[in-house]
């Protein structure tokens, strides 16, 4: 499923098949189709394309739903690591947010995804999965019945640090024949890996294009986010303003908000005159807490006031709302508990085979 249709196409011209069939195996694949399921191929050829490839790489192993309707998915891959995306229901149609490493390298204090670093990347292929497997467990297909609409990369990982998989992934998604989820759709989450940033304005996709900023100062974001070490936020604004005048898309700025920690006048005040008249928006989240750090999330009145400091110097903002507090809902969360459940279950297999 890593092919794109020319790929796909030149590689069964090679075996000497009639090139349509790509279009036919690359509508069922995107479909959720498994290689045994598509009918309108041959027996021989299907079990030939078992033996040398993968279908679907992903498969929901469980799914936990909010009583707000966000409902999390948890997949396995084919080398056994877990990974998980949230699917949220707006009025216009589901958006779905999804993992693009196992893991992460990158550190940032509040996350619950980056605590055992960086396993792997994701395949192209199985970043497109979690859309292709959401997709056919909400009974939909491709073209006019997709019921996926919007595409967050915003689960496990940071997007930029698997750069190539990234990006030829983004390609995948808005293949016509395919699952063909316009770029417009779609939105890449960053912790500002700079020169990444420059890169994607150069590859004439034009998604849209998202900073978790978190803190409007340099020396408080190094203390939270690693990565602001190696970038400050002056060259993450460069970046992200030569990404708005290659594309034209305005950007966002992802706002955690964590308790006395960047929810003061102080920040607000900054965060004002850092954006004040630029095309940008400011997305504010209350933090989600990780039980393995002392990072508190925000009070609801102190959310407000801080979305209304910001609207009052003139800054386009909104707060989100709290989605999947009861479903652990932030990204690595349900991973997390997953993989600690195996691991006690079997310390009490051990236990009990010792005694
Ligand atoms: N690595 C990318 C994309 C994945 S994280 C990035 O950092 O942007 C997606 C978003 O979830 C980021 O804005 C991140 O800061 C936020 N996030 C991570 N842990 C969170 C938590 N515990 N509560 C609220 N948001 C969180
Ligand atoms: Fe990685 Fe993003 Fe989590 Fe930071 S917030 S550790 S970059 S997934």
């Amino acid at each position: 499923m890593n092919f794109s249709l020319e790929e796909l196409k030149n590689n069964l011209i090679q075996r000497g098949e009639k090139p349509f069939r790509a279009s036919q195996i690359f509508k069922s694949l995107h479909s959720g189709l498994n290689f045994c399921d598509m009918t309108d191929v041959s027996k021989e050829f299907r079990a030939k394309l078992n033996e040398e490839f993968i279908d679907q790489p992903v498969e929901i192993v469980e799914s936990v739903k909010s009583v707000d309707g966000t409902e999390k998915f948890l997949f396995k891959l084919p080398d056994g690591n877990l990974i998980e995306s949230v699917l949220m229901k707006y009025k216009y149609g589901y958006t779905i947010c999804i993992s693009t490493q196992v893991g992460c390298r990158m550190g940032c204090a509040f996350c619950a995804s980056g605590l055992d670093g960086l396993v792997r990347n994701l395949e192209p292929a199985e970043m497109l999965g979690q859309i292709i497997m959401v997709n056919k467990y909400l009974g939909g297909g491709i073209a006019d019945k997709r019921k996926i609409i919007n595409v967050v990369l915003m689960g496990s990982g940071e997007p930029l640090d698997n750069y190539d998989n990234t990006i030829k992934f983004l390609r995948l998604v808005s293949e016509k024949g395919g699952i063909n989820i316009s770029p417009r759709n779609v939105s890449l989450s960053t912790s500002g890996l700079v020169p990444q940033m420059y890169k994607l304005a150069e590859e004439n996709i034009d998604i849209n294009l998202t900073v978790s900023l978190h803190f409007p100062f340099d020396d408080e974001r190094k203390e939270i986010m690693p990565i602001a070490k190696a970038y400050s936020i002056n060259e993450i604004l460069s970046a992200c303003e030569n990404y708005f005048n290659k594309t034209g898309r305005r950007y966002i700025f992802e706002y955690v908000l964590i308790n006395q920690k960047n929810d003061t006048k102080r920040h607000a005040d900054k965060l004002i005159e850092l954006f004040a008249g630029k095309p940008c928006h400011v997305n504010l989240i209350r933090l989600n807490e990780v039980k393995e750090n002392q990072l508190k999330t925000v009070t609801d009145k102190n959310a407000y006031r801080f979305l209304g400091l910001l609207e009052k110097g003139g800054l386009s903002a909104t707060l989100r709302r709290r989605m999947g507090a009861d479903i652990e809902g932030a990204c690595g969360q349900l991973r997390r508990r997953y993989i600690n459940d195996i691991k006690n279950n079997s310390k009490m297999e051990d236990n009990y085979e010792k005694n």
